[in-house]
């Protein structure tokens, strides 16, 4: 009789050892990408519905949502943190740090620059770049399907690097009214050294969202989203043979290189800009480093 209940004790045991073994192990957090600051992690999130990013410090630096099918596309800022911790709001699954390799971006003075050639100066002028900036605005409001980073990114133009993301440059100059100018900017995109008239083809397939031949600054410009909140942008182009709502596979061609708008010379301006989908609000949204992702792989 004293025998049963052990009997019974162990079977209960036994059952839940079965049933544990059975459980499928939580998936942990993974990201792949390039680690690096301005560059693109994609990290499959097996659980919950936001991810949130906090530095080592303990600061939340944002929260991206979690889409259905658990991928998410994360750029890294210029100045992001050297780790962050991936969270996402289900108990399950366990943090997950990251490390973020440094840039070293130079820092670049220009002297004796003709700054009312960049400047708008008169009332048209000012017109004009204020209709861009209205048009620039609406594309980057929107967001299209598509596979984002997924099938890597290949070279939109044949040519050399001519500018590389990320340095800063201080530009010292004069006006022609004999006033002096002084200013700091980022490079924002990666320049490649093409004549006018080179074509220029889609980096990955996308939905273009904005098409104009005579933006301000910009000159010829492409919007290119190609989706999970990636979008390209090329500017300074001597032709554009697409148009807003207009689907392309990788490597279409999209139009040709040029001198227009503000440009020291011809060549391609190509960026890449990473907006958070769990967001209305534009402003937090970041140029990521193009030449980053030209060392994605494509997810198989
Ligand atoms: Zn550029």
């Amino acid at each position: 009789m004293r025998r049963g209940p052990v009997l019974c004790a162990s079977a209960s045991l036994v059952a839940l050892w079965v049933t544990a073994q059975a459980e499928p192990a939580p998936q942990p957090i993974h990201c792949d990408g390039v680690a690096r600051q301005a560059g693109l992690l994609r990290c499959a999130v097996p659980r919950g519905d936001r991810l949130s990013l906090i530095s080592a410090s303990g600061q939340l630096v944002r929260e991206v949502p979690v889409p259905a099918d658990g991928q998410v596309t994360l750029g890294l800022e210029r100045d992001a943190p050297d780790q962050l911790i991936l969270t996402a709001n289900d108990a399950t699954l366990a943090p997950l740090t990251i490390d973020i390799a440094p840039r070293q971006d130079p820092f670049r003075e220009i002297t004796g620059f003709d700054c009312d050639k960049v400047d708008a100066r008169t009332e048209a002028q000012k017109a004009h770049a204020s209709r861009s900036w209205v048009k620039k605005q609406a594309a980057f409001k929107t967001f299209a399907e598509g596979p984002g980073a997924d099938g890597g990114f290949r070279r939109p133009a044949d040519g050399p690097t001519s500018s590389p993301f990320g340095p800063a440059r201080r530009y010292v100059g004069t006006r022609a009214d004999g006033s002096s100018c002084d200013r700091v900017s980022v490079h924002y995109g990666y320049d490649i050294a093409v004549p006018v008239g080179a074509e220029v083809r889609a980096p990955a397939p996308g939905t273009v969202t904005l098409g104009d031949p005579d933006l301000y600054y910009e000159g010829g410009t492409v919007f290119l989203d190609h989706g999970d909140g990636l979008v390209s942008v090329f500017m300074h182009m001597s032709e554009v043979t697409v148009a807003a709502g207009q689907s392309v596979a990788a490597g279409d061609r999209i139009g040709a290189s040029g001198n227009t708008g503000r440009t020291t010379g011809p060549h391609l301006h190509w960026a890449v800009k990473w907006r958070n989908p769990g967001t209305q609000d534009r402003a937090g949204d970041f140029y990521i480093d193009p030449a980053l992702l030209l060392e994605l792989a494509p997810v198989p």
